[in-house]
């Protein structure tokens, strides 16, 4: 059987996409994919997401998306697209546990953190290095934190893990932050948290867990070894499109190509979100992507059968 549209991946693009497809009775298939709520479900606090004043965790704006996707008769299937082929009409998508024809798609699968590419950073990732705070930051109760990164995620996590650290020290590569005022203002008041400024990790080290890091000032290039339990990582996303190489055009970062109203390069199959926005890169223009390619879905289906 022939779907009319599946939806690869649920954050918030996904999710918002399956919304209004829904809702224009295109019965969507969502997979949901490794990633279960996409980034915005591994953040603390949501402050900024229109409609809640108070905020709310990212889980529950998750959750609340997904179950207004539900609502509308969107099927959610908790399995991860494989392979692609987008060469002919009826797309073919393989998941692990079945083979899906469709008639358009939705590429929604986000971006995951970027990893720094140090010695012992994969050795001790769950051991003391890790990539979430809402996840692992419990694991670090009177602990010595350190945070990498200069943007808003570096200081928002960071804010959240002196909740469990004895101190969080934000490592960052040049002396100025790209975190927006409010975050540092808030962070500069907090008395747990402490800035190295021009310095980057050389290298994360351990017996088991870590230990130490070397840390190298990028001005004088003196190195020094600093103890710490918890190196938390925060220097930025890359996007999720290994499964399109070679099938639909990107950029040079692997973010797709698209028009303005987010056709990719092929007929039939659109982008919403940070696999394509290198840009904004926040769960409400996600949201908003989401919407302009189910809207965009929704007419290609009309124009081309179903
Ligand atoms: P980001 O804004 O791209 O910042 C990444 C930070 O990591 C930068 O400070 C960058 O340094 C540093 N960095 C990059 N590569 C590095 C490396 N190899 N070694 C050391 N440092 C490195 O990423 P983000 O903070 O994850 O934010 C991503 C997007 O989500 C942004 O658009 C942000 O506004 C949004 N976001 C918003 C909120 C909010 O609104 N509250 C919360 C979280 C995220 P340089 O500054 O030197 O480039």
């Amino acid at each position: 059987m022939t779907e009319k549209l599946a939806i690869i991946g649920a954050g918030p693009a996904g999710l918002t996409s399956a919304i209004y497809a829904a809702r224009a009775f295109l019965e969507p298939l969502v997979f949901v994919g490794p990633a279960v709520g996409g980034q915005i479900a591994t953040t603390t606090e949501v402050e900024n997401f229109p409609g809640f004043p108070n905020g709310l965790t990212g889980p529950e704006l998750s959750d609340a998306m997904r179950q207004q996707a539900e609502r509308f008769g969107s099927r959610m299937i908790d399995d991860t697209i494989e392979r692609v082929d987008l060469s002919r009409r009826p797309f073919v998508l393989t998941a692990s546990e079945g083979t899906y024809e469709v008639q358009s798609l939705i590429i929604a699968t986000g971006a995951s953190p970027r990893k720094l590419g140090v010695p012992g950073e994969d050795q001790f990732v769950g051991r003391g290095v890790s990539y979430c705070a809402t996840c692992d930051g419990f694991f670090f109760r009177d602990k010595e934190i350190m945070v990498v990164g200069g943007g808003d995620s570096a200081f928002q996590e960071g804010l959240f893990l002196t909740k469990f650290g004895s101190r969080v020290r934000i490592v960052h590569r040049r002396d100025e932050f790209r975190a927006d005022a409010v975050l540092q203002n808030r962070a500069q008041a907090n008395p747990k948290i402490e800035f190295v400024t021009s310095s980057v990790i050389d290298r994360i080290e351990g017996n088991g867990k870590v230990n130490d890091v070397l840390l190298r000032n990028v001005k004088t290039g003196e190195v020094r070894t600093t103890a710490v339990d918890g190196v938390f990582i925060f220097i930025g996303n890359a996007p999720n499109t290994e499964l399109f190489q070679g099938q639909l055009e990107m950029d040079h970062e692997g973010y797709l190509k698209v028009d303005s109203r987010l056709h990719t390069s092929v007929p039939g199959v659109f982008a919403a979100g940070e696999a394509h926005d290198n840009w904004f890169k926040q769960a409400i223009t996600s949201a908003g992507f989401g919407c302009m390619a189910a809207m965009e879905a929704e007419k290609f289906l009309a124009q081309n059968d179903a």
